[in-house]
């Protein structure tokens, strides 16, 4: 088997990555020394999860040091009720742009591509301006299912507030935000170590916005970029303050992340949207943690424009575990169909589905050898 060093290319990052690795076990040891044998870190990104199952990280860290992966995939939870809208506005004629990620999530009866299989008017985009440019050109009713982090709110939002939307087309707005959800897995969580922040949302946010974590939680926490070198350094420096009895904002990705972040982004984005109790897929409600359109946007919200009826939801089938893998209490291989009735090509649950779902990333690299390996 590929040692997961041999994927560290070129021999200097392995070499980098080696010595990071050693300080590591080094500060584990002083720790176990104090009596601290079980360091939990949480991370809340999808493409942190990717990194860390690629490079085989797990792999590298002593076995007292979990890497746990939190609600970092922004289509895993929308919850079906959502979903379902979106179906039934695309079914009852209305043309529903989306984003390739969520095509396939299933909803309580089906998900979009079904939705398009049996005639309903689906199209895949890359971007908000995307479904924009689309809908100027075809002037037949359209509604854009806009989901995602803090990270994609902010494109929508100049639209909006420059009024730059086209008549035809609403937004049925699932925007969802990873801070408050990072407070409502720290306020249910009592095991965790620290907490590594996701890269992306930093950069809108600023890595300013995580000293909760450290001040209130009295948690390490640091903003990590998307290299394997990254996360290491960030799984260091978080020993590193566990050693010194220290809890502070790293900002581990400076070379990206501002302190204030993206302030014009942020200026959009609230000038647009306000901040509303949401529900996530399977956990339920968190305080504060989605968007809704402001009241003097309401010409363009989907929900308003249109009576949309869909009934009892289901937001987990029977047996399947996207919730306490996004909360991190499970692992894809606690799932019963983890591999067998839930794959890639055919999943059962929103964690299978996108490229950030924990499930689909484990099942594209294989993340359980690692942990049979221990
Ligand atoms: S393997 Fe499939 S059914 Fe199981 S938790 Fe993951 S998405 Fe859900």
């Amino acid at each position: 088997m590929t040692s997961p060093l041999e994927k560290f290319a070129p021999l200097r990052n392995r070499r980098y990555a080696l010595a990071i690795a050693e300080k590591i076990r080094k500060l584990y040891d002083q720790l176990k020394r104090r009596g601290i044998d079980e360091i939990s870190i949480m991370h809340v990104c999808g493409t942190h999860e990717h990194t860390i199952v690629q490079f085989g990280i797990r792999s590298l860290l002593p076995r007292g040091i979990r890497l746990i992966a939190g609600p970092g995939c922004p289509v895993c939870i929308v919850p079906a009720k959502e979903i379902d809208e979106a179906v039934e506005l695309a079914l009852s004629g209305v043309r529903v742009y989306t984003y390739g990620d969520m095509y396939r999530v299933p909803g309580t009866r089906m998900s979009l591509a079904q939705a398009h299989s049996e005639g309903g008017d689906v199209r895949v985009v890359y971007s908000f301006s995307d479904a924009v440019r689309l809908a100027m050109k075809d002037t037949r009713e359209s509604v854009f299912f806009a989901v995602g982090f803090e990270t994609t709110a902010p494109t929508s939002a100049v639209y909006v507030v420059r009024r730059k939307i086209p008549r035809n087309l609403k937004l049925l707005v699932s925007y969802r935000l990873v801070v408050p959800a990072v407070r409502y897995v720290l306020s249910h969580e009592h095991e965790l170590s620290g907490i590594i922040a996701p890269g992306h949302v930093s950069t809108i946010v600023g890595a300013g916005a995580w000293r909760f974590v450290a001040e209130e939680f009295r948690l390490p926490v640091v903003v990590a970029g998307f290299e394997a070198i990254d996360v290491l350094l960030a799984v260091m420096e978080i020993l590193r303050q566990l050693r010194d009895g220290e809890a502070k904002v790293h900002n581990e990705y400076s070379r990206v992340v501002r302190w204030e972040g993206n302030t014009v982004a942020q200026r959009y984005t609230w000038q647009a949207y306000e901040a509303v109790d949401a529900a996530w897929r399977g956990i339920g409600v968190i305080e504060k943690s989605g968007l809704a359109l402001r009241s003097e946007f309401r010409e363009y919200d989907a929900r308003e424009h249109y009576e949309i009826n869909v009934g009892e939801s289901v937001d987990v089938r029977p047996g399947c575990k996207c919730p306490e893998i996004i909360l991190g209490r499970a692992v894809p291989t606690d799932c019963p169909y983890f591999m067998k009735a839930c794959r890639p090509d055919r999943p059962l649950g929103p964690c299978m589905v996108s490229s950030e779902g924990t499930c689909a990333i484990w099942a594209k690299y294989g993340g359980w050898v690692e942990l049979q390996e221990e």
